[in-house]
């Protein structure tokens, strides 16, 4: 058997970082340290590298960077012209290092995700996982209201058919391959981590323990954090729109129950006149406008996934691999014609 091992991955390690004075210098410090070590075992190629994505700071944090480059070369960076969100400055670094690199790895600049588990990655990497996910064993370190507020959201995902990994946010190690995919979806609403599940290939979980923040304040206030999960539904799930045909069904259904109700009491003579009617109407017309209005979301909803354009399929693998001799054939059929 022909042996698809990769002896020394590639690797770059990708880092968004907005407004990251305070914790960069100890970041850039202890990420040079754990690559250096990994070049000096063999386990990564010496052309790995560390980009970080200056996503429009208003900081020193690009000054930073461009001094920490000036004095080593593993340390690269990519400046975004402005403040384009977490999500897309990981992406724009991910679609970047992917052309120079075999696998790359995602993780935030606040030293919350232990660096330590880097190495598993790429060991699972070698063994032929193609996307290896960073799952936090407990939420101990967080408050109790990030703690809920977090365990509910990916209940509620869940409830809304969107598949993620349980505690798993963007420390993850993807292949070259995923992201040559990734870079297929050409949706402006990124989630990545609803994204990447979509991918497929064979994936595994890292887990580890989350520390709090080194230093500086989190980029994520609960505005950001509401905003970002709403973001996450409307994106991967219809579900809501659904939920108005619903509501409107079963108002459609009540209002036949209210018409019994309704004319028992007109029947006993409790109503003045035009109650009656009234309160019939009321109840059918409600419940007809809402189904309509479902309708419409439903179509609205196709329209939706329509102009996100997703891949429908990713090929994994094919044995119909055209020989340089076949090519030679057809080309030569070409120019006869
Ligand atoms: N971040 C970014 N752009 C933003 C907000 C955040 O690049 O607009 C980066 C930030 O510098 C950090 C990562 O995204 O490296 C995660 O942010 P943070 O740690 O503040 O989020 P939390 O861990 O509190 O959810
Ligand atoms: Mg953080």
């Amino acid at each position: 058997m022909k042996s698809t091992q990769i002896i020394e991955p590639k690797l770059i390690l990708v880092i968004p970082c907005y407004n990251e004075e305070d914790v960069l210098p100890e970041t850039i410090k202890r990420l040079i340290i754990i690559v250096e070590n990994l070049i000096e075992a063999n386990k990564i190629s010496i052309n790995s590298k560390i980009l970080f994505v200056d996503d429009g700071s208003r900081d020193s944090t690009w000054k930073i960077i461009e001094t920490a480059n000036k004095s080593n070369t593993l340390i690269q960076g990519l400046k975004l012209a402005k403040n384009a969100g977490h999500q897309n400055a990981l992406l724009a670094g991910l679609l970047y290092a992917k052309d120079y690199s075999d696998c790359v790895i995602s993780v935030d600049a606040d030293l919350q995700d232990d660096l330590g588990v880097i190495e598993e990655f790429i060991e699972n990497f070698k063994m032929g996982y193609d996307v290896v996910y960073g799952v936090r064993k407990s939420r101990s370190t967080d408050t109790f209201f990030k703690r809920s507020t977090a365990q509910s959201f990916y209940r509620l995902m869940k409830s809304m058919g969107v598949n993620l990994i349980y505690n798993h946010a963007d420390y993850r190690l993807m292949s070259k391959r995923v992201l040559d995919h990734l870079g297929e979806y050409k949706e402006v609403n990124l989630f990545l981590r609803g994204l990447i599940p979509l991918i497929g290939f064979k994936t595994t979980e890292v887990y580890y323990d989350r520390n709090e923040r080194f230093a500086g304040e989190s980029k994520y206030p609960l505005k950001k954090m509401l905003a970002f999960a709403f973001d996450g539904i409307t994106s991967f799930s219809v579900t809501p729109i659904r939920l108005i045909s619903a509501v409107g069904f079963l108002m459609f259904i009540f209002s036949f129950v209210i018409a019994v109700y309704i004319i028992i009491n007109k029947l006993l003579g409790t109503t003045t006149s035009g109650w009656s009617s009234l309160m019939i109407s009321i109840w059918f017309i409600g419940g007809i406008q809402l189904v309509a209005l479902g309708l419409i979301g439903e179509y609205i909803g196709k329209i939706y996934k329509e102009v996100k354009g997703r891949p429908k399929y990713i090929i994994e693998k094919n044995t119909f691999a055209f020989s340089e001799a076949y090519e030679q054939d057809i080309k030569q059929f070409v120019t006869i014609k």
